[in-house]
């Protein structure tokens, strides 16, 4: 059967060329499986490996997880960015060690702060062997290829073919295995179809068009929004001042230097500090950082925010646009 011959293929590749990661264990972990799940969403597995081994490291159980204040989480989570993950990371692990069991079903983990679809069916298929159909942008990638599908962004049409092909047993070898080989061998550029375990039966290799697919659709423009940044610093010793974000929203829960509303203006914006430039998922930010010394109400006014040293700067959550804004203000001395 196709299905068969898929999966057989698939997981005979994936036991010779499956990289060792700090989550895969021999005996699953669901910890591990929702921790490093979390952390992979838009971020590469070279940039996890440290933040997982430090995670697992200081907080080595979900009840360690839970109790642990979220600014310390934020911390550790410094420079991996949409921070919202953390927070939620938090929040789940809360709920978690006052259940019973870690849920089993994609239903039930998508009740979970921060797991949505793909992340439900992710951690039931690797942690608990369920065959459910987790569609992440490699899967996408190596399924429109196999099928050479038209659509863009077939994300549907993928879940729907994926489900399809579910073997048995081993499931959650078998969706670890599909990403593992668009990571490794289907990749965006370059695609290694020579050595792939897929290529007797793929159509875009038949094609000579891999690269074709995913079929893609014209990148929208994104907008660029202002902003003047202050950097205060104290002239005793030259604390500078921090506020915190709100819990919602972007960036939220981080800590930041006052500014002015980010926007996007009509009016040219005039630079008379340093230049710094920085890209979110939405929108560039031009930032005119300034620096100074506080006015005297600013020192004594606690609702202002607070005073923090250079040195003790690693022990508050600050996100990279600050940080840049912060090496800016230092003139490069961060
Ligand atoms: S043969 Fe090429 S295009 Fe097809 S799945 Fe393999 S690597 Fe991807």
């Amino acid at each position: 059967m196709f299905s068969e011959e898929f999966s057989e293929a698939l997981l005979f590749w994936y036991d010779q060329a499956q990289r060792k990661l700090p989550w895969r264990l021999k005996v699953s972990n669901p910890y591990y499986t929702w921790l490093s799940e979390i952390m992979l969403q838009q971020t590469t597995v070279s940039t996890v490996i440290p933040y997982f081994q430090t995670f697992v490291q200081k907080w080595p159980t979900i009840t360690a997880l839970a109790n642990a204040s979220l600014q310390d989480i934020l911390v550790a989570w410094q420079g991996l960015g949409y921070y919202s993950r953390a927070r939620n990371l938090h929040a789940a692990a809360q709920a978690l060690a006052l259940s019973d069991a870690f849920p089993r079903t994609e239903e039930a983990l998508r009740k979970l702060p921060g797991i949505g679809p793909y992340t439900a069916a992710a951690i039931a298929s690797i942690a608990f062997g369920q065959r459910a159909a987790a569609v992440d942008g490699n899967v996408v990638r190596v399924m429109s290829r196999f099928f050479a599908l038209e659509t863009p962004q077939p994300i549907e049409e993928v879940r729907e073919r994926l489900q399809a092909l579910l073997p048995h047993a081993r499931c959650g070898d078998f969706t670890q295995a599909l990403m593992e080989l668009g990571a490794l061998v289907c990749r965006v550029k370059n695609p290694q179809c020579t050595i792939c375990p897929l290529r007797h039966r793929c159509a875009a290799y038949a094609l000579g068009k891999a690269e074709n697919f995913p079929v893609k659709i014209p990148k929208a423009k994104i907008p660029t929004r202002t902003t003047t940044a202050f950097v205060i610093r104290r002239a005793i010793d030259g604390a500078v001042l921090l506020r915190r974000r709100p819990l919602k929203g972007l960036l939220g829960g981080m800590m930041e230097v006052p500014s002015t509303p980010w926007e996007e203006r009509r009016e040219p914006h005039e630079i008379t500090g340093v230049r710094v430039r920085h890209t979110f998922t939405h929108f560039h930010l031009e930032i005119d950082v300034r620096m100074r010394t506080p006015s005297p109400w600013e020192e004594e006014d606690e609702r202002t925010g607070i005073w923090v040293k250079p040195q003790d700067l690693k022990d508050h959550p600050l996100p990279t646009v600050i940080k840049k804004i912060l090496k800016a203000g230092f003139s490069g001395k961060l």
